[in-house]
């Protein structure tokens, strides 16, 4: 992510017809970001921050709504969140669409010739559709809890929304992860990253731990955390 002087022209097109498309954002999710990115990357700053209340007072939405979508930004890569004190400001990153879609880019090249019968659509495919997909999802997390890192045993282990589907959370591989039955149970609605700094409190996870759970989470949203999905078993139910 650079500094450099932008092509706002360039970033409007591609916030119209790539990420906002891609990405399936709401009205609100387009006025949250649109907002944000004026006051950062306009502003040349990479780093922006600010209020809830100030952020849903600007766009004239209850903070609930507001906060609801800056979550569902930084579930999805579209804001990587930098801080967040407890007299409620948020320090973001707000990242152009390109740097999502480069990210989108790199995603089809770890892929390779052995996995591209995946097709176009490998981002939107229903990871909870086959038994395969599943397995998947599964596999990708090697056999331990995404959220408490705890080793999991077939018997007790599910798959969970990040961002629920009430949040029109989707069943992409990226939105999708492998996770001990607790887990499931005691995050409820909350986003993942509220999720993961209260297993943090209950010293469940440690410090180096909740980085790198909140850096895997970054890299979910982006589409790195790639499943093993084996070409022949995609269809199988
Ligand atoms: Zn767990």
């Amino acid at each position: 992510m650079k500094n450099t002087k932008l092509n706002a022209e360039q970033v409007w097109k591609d916030f119209e017809d790539l990420l906002a498309p891609q990405l399936n954002f709401s009205v609100i999710d387009r006025a949250v970001y649109s907002h944000l990115f004026r006051h950062s990357r306009l502003e040349r700053k990479l780093r922006f921050r600010f209020s809830m209340s100030w952020l849903a007072g600007r766009i004239r939405l209850s903070e609930k709504t507001t906060r609801q979508s800056v979550r569902r930004l930084i579930a999805r890569g579209v804001l990587r969140l930098v801080e967040r004190s407890c007299q409620a400001h948020h320090v973001v990153c707000v990242r152009l669409p390109q740097e999502v879609r480069a990210v989108c880019a790199a995603e089809t090249a770890a892929r390779g010739p052995a996995r591209t019968s995946c097709g176009a659509g490998f981002a939107e495919t229903d990871f909870l559709q086959t038994r395969a997909l599943r397995r998947a999802i599964h596999a990708r997390e090697g056999g331990r809890c995404f959220y408490c890192l705890r080793r999991l045993i077939p018997q007790r282990r599910c798959l969970d929304h990040v961002v629920p589907q009430a949040n029109l959370g989707s069943n992409s591989y990226r939105n999708l992860v492998s996770c001990c039955l607790d887990c499931n149970s005691k995050k409820g609605e909350r986003s993942a990253e509220e999720f993961f700094r209260s297993l943090y409190r209950e010293h469940r996870l440690s410090d180096d731990e909740l980085t790198g759970r909140l850096r895997a989470l970054d890299d979910l949203a982006a589409g790195k955390l790639i499943p093993p999905v084996e070409p022949s078993t995609k269809g199988a139910k």
